[in-house]
């Protein structure tokens, strides 16, 4: 949960960052005016560099939804809301940049320059072009139903902002931050800290600072969303989430003198793999996964790879880490994953018992075997501990398997 929350940490920080930068513009050198007006284009050619060269969709087209934003406010908004096309223009932002950047925290990522990428971004396309059309004299009606009011009187008053778009805007805060949780992905955050910071622009649309610095921040969590889920997918695994072996091996460097490590490797599972699925195969990894993480005795997990894993004890000797790698095993082995009834492969029926491995035919479970070696004078260096611990290993699987060696 923690980690969870700490994915709101930058957005949070970016907002604060804003309100003060608003507060003290005064204080701001002149020579800076440029930035008032060009920033949010400037952040937005950067955003969109990064979320090209790391080919992700739905962060370039939340980019472009944003300084299209910001675009559309310099040029119809500044003046005031009082012309038709002020009008037009105010609504079709308050309703559709809330629904465009929760939509994008929901999509799938597909890539930034192919076909979905260009699909979206025609849709976008529609959404201006109706925008722009409003705007032209005569066609007011085609955007001024949005002005309509949902309740009446309304139980709070979000200022200029139609009903429509602060039940949007809310909505899409809702959505954005549930899919933030659930997700690894740092970028439905980022989106959820972009709506905030789209609705207090929103607020004031005609004060051009605050509508600039509010959508150059939006753009900027954006901008670190990529990047964070590009860190992220160098140093975490895909599959279960731990730490990857590129993160290990920064860990093995920064180790002191003393330390454990043990290498862990699931019985039989290429025979699981080829009797229930490589579907299953990932669950039983996931499952055997969030197992490992949860070991005691301060032991760091990480996927080494396929179905090998790493658990590095930094400061403990081996001895001291054996107990909890007893218990690792064990619980691992008295764990019961249900199969649901698409999962029940037919030529495992009466296959009830298997040696060392799984057993019955609506629940499986599977064994490990873990290998476990600390450093000394001998074995001085991270790589020989791991080989060590890889030796001991073999012997785990030679004596029968599901149990731990030194
Ligand atoms: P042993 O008890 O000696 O370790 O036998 P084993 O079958 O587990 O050993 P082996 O190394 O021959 O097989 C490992 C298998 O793990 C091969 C591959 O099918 C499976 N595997 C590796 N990575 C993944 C993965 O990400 N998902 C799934 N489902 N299977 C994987
Ligand atoms: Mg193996
Ligand atoms: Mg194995």
């Amino acid at each position: 949960m923690a980690s969870a929350l700490a994915r709101f940490a930058i957005p949070v920080a970016l907002l604060a960052a804003a309100f003060a930068l608003v507060f003290y513009s005064a204080a701001l050198p002149p020579s800076l005016a440029g930035l008032k007006v060009y920033g949010p284009y400037l952040v937005f050619a950067l955003g969109a560099a990064l979320a090209t060269a790391f080919n992700r969709g739905c962060a370039l087209l939340a980019l472009v939804v944003l300084a299209g934003a910001y675009g559309a406010q310099q040029a119809w908004l500044q003046e005031g809301l009082d012309s038709p096309a002020a009008r037009a223009v105010y609504a079709g932002l308050t309703v559709f940049v809330p629904l465009d950047l929760a939509a994008l925290a929901l999509l799938p990522e597909r890539g930034a320059f192919n076909r979905h990428g260009a699909m979206r971004l025609g849709v976008i396309g529609l959404q201006a072009a109706l925008i722009a059309w409003a705007a032209t004299s005569g066609h007011a009606g085609a955007i001024d139903w949005i002005y309509q009011k949902l309740v009446d009187p309304a139980p709070f008053s979000a200022g200029r902002i139609p009903q429509l778009g602060t039940a949007l805007i809310v909505l899409g805060l809702l959505t954005t931050i549930a899919a933030a949780l659930v997700t690894h992905s740092a970028t439905p955050a980022g989106l959820a800290g972009a709506i905030v910071a789209f609705a207090i622009a929103a607020h004031v649309p005609t004060a051009s600072l605050t509508f600039s610095v509010f959508t150059a921040v939006a753009e900027l969590m954006v901008a670190i969303a990529v990047l964070q889920d590009t860190f992220r997918m160098a140093f975490r695994d895909e599959l279960t989430a731990l730490p990857s072996r590129r993160a290990l091996n920064e860990r093995l460097a920064a180790l002191g003198r003393r330390y454990a490590i043990a290498m862990l490797d699931v019985d039989h599972f290429k025979k699981f793999n080829d009797t229930y699925g490589h579907d299953l195969g990932d669950q039983v990894l996931k499952m055997v996964a969030a197992h490992i993480a949860a070991v005691g005795g301060g032991g760091k997990a990480f996927r080494y790879g396929g179905e090998e894993f790493t658990i590095l004890f930094p400061g403990n000797s081996a001895a001291e880490a054996i107990p909890h790698l007893r218990a690792l095993r064990e619980e691992i082995e008295s764990y019961r994953l249900a199969l649901r009834g698409s999962d029940r492969p037919k030529k495992a029926r009466g296959n009830k018992r298997q040696r060392g491995g799984w057993r019955g035919l609506d629940a499986v479970s599977v064994t490990v075997s873990i290998g476990v070696a600390e450093r000394n004078e001998r074995l001085a260096t991270p790589q020989a501990v791991i080989e060590a611990a890889d030796r001991a290993l073999y012997r785990a699987k030679e004596q029968g398997r599901n149990r731990v060696v030194r």
